[in-house]
């Protein structure tokens, strides 16, 4: 049986002794009194329904799955799922990072973010349910009419009603601009939407009273392509005179998929037989609109999969100390046993090392990502708001690629530490292996998060938002440069900064040739920028390890030796991915397409 715990000491360090968040937040009105005591004390609230609600029914829920009644086209979830739900409600935790004026706490985004951290390590399917209904919420309060508003917003604030987001059909799942759910506007004002979307996470279930899906479709009138999409909230019961759930709208889900992972998670196809919707934003532009959501989701990827990489390294660490294979290759470590706990292994440490390292790591970056949402939304400086609005920009393709490559990697070496034991079921393991796969896919795929990334971030904007974000890998290594403390993490940090500069000129170049050399390069490059991104919070989180080290705590030793480990046995990778994205179009796209 796998177990968790919430790994508070280590947010309390990237928060207050990393972020700085309360010095922070004293320059953003709406958050300018919160100190660290009542963020520790919610992160402490958070990880006990974590760890004591949600965690124990995530192999249950694994085993069990969805059930899915073609009689009446309903879901019920795995067994506990619906209860779960209800003590989240109860507790308020929906709201934690809403509005206050549609009964929201107002709490800032960093400490939502780190309370999803600790869901999604104990049960990243059960999380998915009322996950998508935050970003449902951000899309209709920058998006939605004021009565939308006033309907929806506190019914999802409270949790009361779930959100979706239904893009993808069958033909149609990274190209939108195929899109065929069809909209036809009615007297009233309303529409009537017809077609199938699939795939779509949470799209019918049990937890909540009522679904509030948004739904991409095409007016009768539109253009063709992604610019005559326009975006509907289309409610699985329609809002009676009081706003509560009243007559049942036609749009019902007609089978579930079976699937690798997250089994909890109900992923439905869902028939719009004539729903009833309603427009949300402007006509045409609904892909606009539901940027919001896809931005916020994006982010939530990241943190579905940092949960992944904390949960498999706590699990393989304590299966490193208590398993016996071997002796050490420099001598017997455990005289009075028969074997040595392969934690002894140099190999079985690497394994152990990277998924903790990039737990650190993302956990660190995730925080800083957050931290800059806030900025963006409640800084009363607009110049600091569009900046921090830009950085996010930049950031939030490599949050959810980086990310969630990075689970895949970190649980797949966490598996392999349990050895054959690993794979099977009991352990834990290869729920958490399947369950990571699916991050790399949704949300756009890993390789559209690298073209975001190279095309859109970079290369549009002739690398203004690189420059941003190097400003403070600079002013960071010019204020430490001289502390010869700081070399090892210094001089790697700045020699990659140097030659991600070079690479990205070179592609910008080449690209203006032959537009494949960015497709060809975008997946290596989103990895080296991932990796500087990750070795100037390493170097920064070293810089306080150093400094705190002499007061005996071991928290800062182990940090000090995770970032060591990242410096010289994970950044090297970028060798290697600089050569490969600098290879070029050229042995992609040799072969005739006859000969695949
Ligand atoms: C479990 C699960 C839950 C999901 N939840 C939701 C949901 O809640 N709502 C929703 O709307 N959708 C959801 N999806 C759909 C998901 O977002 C899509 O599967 C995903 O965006 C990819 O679309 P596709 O499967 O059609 O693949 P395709 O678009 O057909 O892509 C196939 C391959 O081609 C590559 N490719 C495609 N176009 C390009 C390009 N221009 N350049 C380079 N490579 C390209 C892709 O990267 C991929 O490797 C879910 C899917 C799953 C499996």
């Amino acid at each position: 049986m796998p177990s968790y715990t919430p790994p508070l000491r280590d947010m309390q360090f990237v928060l207050h002794e990393l972020l700085d968040v309360g010095r922070e937040f004293a320059e953003l009105p709406p958050h300018a009194g919160l100190d660290a005591d009542t963020i520790n004390q919610v992160l402490d609230e958070g990880g006990k329904f974590a760890a004591g609600v949600l965690f124990p029914l995530n192999q249950p829920g694994d085993r069990e799955g969805c059930h899915f009644d073609p009689a009446t086209q309903t879901v019920r979830a795995p067994a506990g799922f619906r209860e779960a739900y209800r003590q989240f409600v109860d507790a308020g935790w929906p709201s934690l990072a809403c509005d206050p004026a549609f009964g929201g706490q107002g709490l800032p985004v960093t400490l939502n973010n780190a309370f999803y951290e600790m869901l999604n390590s104990a049960n990243q399917a059960w999380t998915m349910y009322p996950g998508l209904s935050h970003g449902a919420y951000e899309c209709l309060r920058a998006h939605g009419t004021p009565p939308q508003q006033a309907l929806y917003l506190p019914k999802l604030v409270c949790g009361e009603w779930t959100g979706t987001m239904c893009l993808t059909e069958p033909h149609c799942g990274t190209d939108l601009g195929l899109l065929k759910t069809r909209a036809v506007p009615q007297p009233d004002g309303s529409y009537r939407l017809s077609g199938s979307k699939i795939f779509i996470s949470a799209g019918e279930h049990d937890l909540s009273a009522n679904i509030v899906h948004l739904v991409l479709a095409r007016r009768p009138d539109a253009p063709a392509g992604t610019r005559g999409i326009s975006l509907f909230v289309v409610p699985k019961f329609l809002p009676d005179a009081k706003g509560e759930a009243g007559a049942r709208n036609a749009i019902h889900c007609g089978a579930i998929e079976h699937k690798m992972g997250i089994h909890g998670n109900a992923t439905c196809q869902m028939n719009l037989d004539g729903a009833t919707g309603w427009l949300v934003g402007e006509a045409d532009r609904g892909l606009n609109a539901m940027f919001v959501m896809m931005n916020a989701a994006r982010l939530g990827v990241g943190m579905q999969s940092l949960g992944l990489t904390e949960v498999a390294y706590q699990n393989a660490a304590q299966y490193a100390r208590e398993r016996s294979q071997g002796r050490s290759l420099t001598g017997t470590k455990a005289p009075e046993q028969p074997a040595d706990p392969i934690l002894v292994h140099p190999d079985v440490r690497r394994m152990l090392l990277t998924a903790r390292a990039y737990a650190e790591g993302g956990r660190a970056f995730c925080s800083y990502v957050a931290l800059l949402i806030d900025r963006e939304q409640h800084h009363p400086d607009p110049a600091v708001r569009q900046a921090a609005a830009d950085e996010v920009a930049l950031l939030t393709p490599i949050a959810k690629a980086f990310l969630t490559d990075n689970a895949w990697i970190a649980c797949s070496e966490a598996l392999q530490v349990f050895g054959g034991h690993g794979y099977i079921a009991e352990w834990g393991m290869e729920q958490y292996l399947r369950d990571a796969r699916i991050n790399m896919i949704y949300e756009g795929t890993n390789t559209i998060q690298s073209l975001d990334l190279l095309a859109r971030k970079v290369l549009a904007d002739n690398g203004a938002k690189l420059r941003q974000f190097g400003a403070h890998v600079r002013a960071f290594a010019e204020a430490h440069g001289s502390d010869p403390r700081l070399a090892e993490f210094i001089a790697p940090l700045a020699d990659l900064g140097d030659k991600l500069t070079q690479l990205t000129m070179e592609i910008g170049m080449k690209a203006l040739q032959d537009r494949d050399e960015v497709g060809a390069a975008a997946v290596p490059y989103l990895r080296v920028v991932g990796h500087w991104v990750f070795a100037y919070f390493f170097a920064r989180m070293a810089r306080i390890a150093i400094e705190r080290e002499a007061s005996g705590d071991d928290f800062y030793r182990a940090k000090l030796a995770v970032a060591r480990f990242y410096v010289t046995r994970l950044l090297p990778e970028t060798a290697t991915l600089i050569r490969q994205a600098r290879a070029g179009a050229g042995a992609l796209m040799a072969m005739d397409e006859a000969l695949f």
